[in-house]
């Protein structure tokens, strides 16, 4: 039991344990690899349009300090809560690993219904939750970014509010913001293309032609209608989406272009067609090409496991696949290809990377530049996944979080332990 004891952190805890075991990491070295080396949790007052005052919960959590800053993205839900943000904090410190980026993972969040608040009242919100973590955050320390409910105008406001507090404009701060305040190109896209580019990868490995290939896709907010409409362009047909208000299926291809004016008009996909509106559960066992998580954690749990029908499942939310799962899927791993989150939407991070270093030396690159540059250090860190899969004849999560853990250790077993 740890303070962040809950079901996604047991969760990361589980699947840390089947790679420590893999690696024969002794048992005492484990919870050095870990468990967070900081968790903050602040309290946010805010005044609401109707005169009130609301405290919302926020976390911070860092993974580990040893390579560089620590980099993870905000998410503002509902239902977040600290074992929750420390389990992505866990998976960003692999995924950065895995990838090759100088950091260690962190996560942040606020319990919000961002539907139940203003747009007055979400500014507001995001301003004082940056404010409360201006002692433990900075562009050496820890970096912040977009997940769910948070995007480029909520990272806008972080980064003003903490300029606005050292007197400078500090736009390595945060990664995800506008290109006109010290974004880059190619980051809002960064995820989606990054798990499109790898889908059509396998795709090509299993001779799956994109035209006339099949996807379907669960989560239709940033990555999730990037990924669809990469894979719309390249061909494939997107039969089925779905977002937490309804699902959409149509056998011959849904308009994708025509989906994301309809989400960018309304917000979500409600209202969209009642015709082509589907059970939400179901879309994910549907007989598909290429399956596309892009939505909350645990949605592949053992029983949707036995029941998948897609070729490729490109996990492009974080943490979507529970453990129990993992081991049908590792049996079914010449009938289901998966390609694991911390390589699939790692494409986030990397141009978050991408991001900072521009900040940093206040020089911008062309998005041709952001994108060749994403593809590369994707390709390498897939490549290395399949040879290790390959050679060790193991499950491609297993390989993948291999290699993240080792290097993670490799870099605290040569620094030493302090004092
Ligand atoms: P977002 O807020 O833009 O979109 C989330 C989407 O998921 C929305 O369409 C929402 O309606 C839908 N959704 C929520 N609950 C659902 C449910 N129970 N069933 C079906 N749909 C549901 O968020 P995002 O940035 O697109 O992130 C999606 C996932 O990708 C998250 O797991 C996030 O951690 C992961 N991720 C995001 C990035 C990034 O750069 N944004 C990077 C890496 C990983």
């Amino acid at each position: 039991m740890t303070i962040y004891s809950g079901p996604v952190f047991d969760m990361a805890a589980k699947q840390f344990g089947v790679i420590a075991d893999y690696l024969e990491i002794p048992v005492d070295q484990r919870d050095r690899l870990l468990l967070p080396k900081r968790a903050v949790t602040v309290a946010c007052p805010i005044r609401r349009d109707d005169g009130t005052i609301a405290v919302f919960e926020g976390y911070r959590v860092q993974h580990h300090l040893t390579l560089g800053p620590t980099k993870g993205g905000t998410r503002f839900a509902s239902n977040v809560d600290l074992g929750e943000v420390a389990a992505l904090a866990v998976w960003m410190s692999w995924k950065c690993a895995v990838t090759g980026l100088p950091y260690g993972g962190a996560k942040g969040g606020i319990a919000v219904d961002t539907k139940k608040i203003s747009r007055r009242e979400l500014e507001v919100l995001a301003r004082r939750y940056m404010q409360e973590l201006i002692p433990f955050v900075g562009p050496h320390i820890d970096v912040m970014a977009p997940d769910m409910g948070t995007d480029e105008q909520v990272m806008a406001w972080f980064m003003d509010t903490y300029s606005m507090h050292q007197g400078r404009t500090v736009t390595e701060i945060v990664t995800g913001k506008p290109v006109s305040a010290g974004g880059t190109l190619g980051r809002r896209e960064a995820t989606g293309r990054g798990v499109a580019h790898l889908a059509r990868r396998v795709m090509q490995d299993l001779s799956i032609e994109a035209n006339g290939a099949t996807a379907v896709v669960q989560g239709f907010g940033n990555v999730g209608s990037i990924a669809a409409s990469e894979l719309h362009k390249a061909g494939v047909k997107i039969i089925a989406v779905s977002d937490h208000t309804t699902a959409l299926h149509r056998p011959a291809g849904l308009d994708v272009p025509g989906l994301i004016a309809h989400t960018a008009q309304r917000g979500s996909l409600a209202g969209y067609s009642n015709e082509l509106a589907s059970d939400p559960k179901s879309i994910l066992t549907m007989p598909c090409d290429v399956l596309v998580p892009a939505a909350v954690e645990r949605v592949i749990d053992a029983n949707v496991a036995n029941n998948l029908r897609c070729r490729i499942l490109a996990e492009a939310a974080n943490g979507p696949t529970t453990p129990d799962a993992d081991l049908i899927l590792e049996r079914r791993k010449d009938e289901i290809f998966v390609i694991p989150d911390i390589i699939c939407n790692a494409g986030g991070v990397v141009v978050s990377y991408f991001e900072w270093v521009q900040d940093l030396a206040q020089f911008f690159w062309g998005e041709d530049e952001v994108m060749r540059r994403e593809y590369q250090i994707l390709d390498t860190a897939f490549s290395n996944m399949i040879e290790r899969a390959r050679r060790d004849d193991i499950y491609n999560r297993t390989a993948a979080m291999a290699t993240g853990v080792e290097r993670v250790r490799a870099a605290k077993n040569t620094r030493g332990l302090f004092p």
